[in-house]
C-alpha cells in the first residue's frame, strides 16, 4: 500500500501502464481488478476522513510501498468516476 500524493510519484507507473496495457475490471467504487503477468490483483483506492488518499494492490511491489502500474491503470478509471460523482 502507499500514500498517494500527487501525480508526479506515479509517472513511471502511468508509462509502464500505457505500453503494458493492462485490463482493468470494475468491480465497485474504489475496489478494481487489473491484470497483471500471474493472473488478476485487487486493487483499492481509498480516502480517509482528513483526505489522506491510499492506494493498495495485492502485487508484490505494492507490498513494498511501491507504485505499481496496476495501480495507475486502476487511479486513471478511479479518478475519471470520482470527477463524475463530483458533478452528477
Ligand atoms: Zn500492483
Amino acid at each position: 500500500m502507499f500514500i498517494l500524493k500527487g501525480i508526479d510519484q506515479l509517472t513511471n507507473a502511468i508509462a509502464k501502464a500505457k505500453k503494458v496495457r493492462p485490463r482493468v475490471e470494475f468491480d465497485h467504487f474504489g475496489r478494481y481488478r487489473v491484470s497483471g503477468s500471474k493472473g488478476y490483483y485487487t486493487v483499492i483506492c481509498r480516502k480517509d476522513e482528513r483526505g489522506i488518499k491510499t492506494v493498495a494492490c495485492t502485487c508484490k511491489g505494492a507490498e513494498k510501498g511501491l507504485a505499481c502500474y496496476h495501480a495507475a491503470a486502476a487511479l486513471s478509471l478511479h479518478i475519471g468516476l470520482a470527477r463524475q460523482q463530483q458533478t452528477a
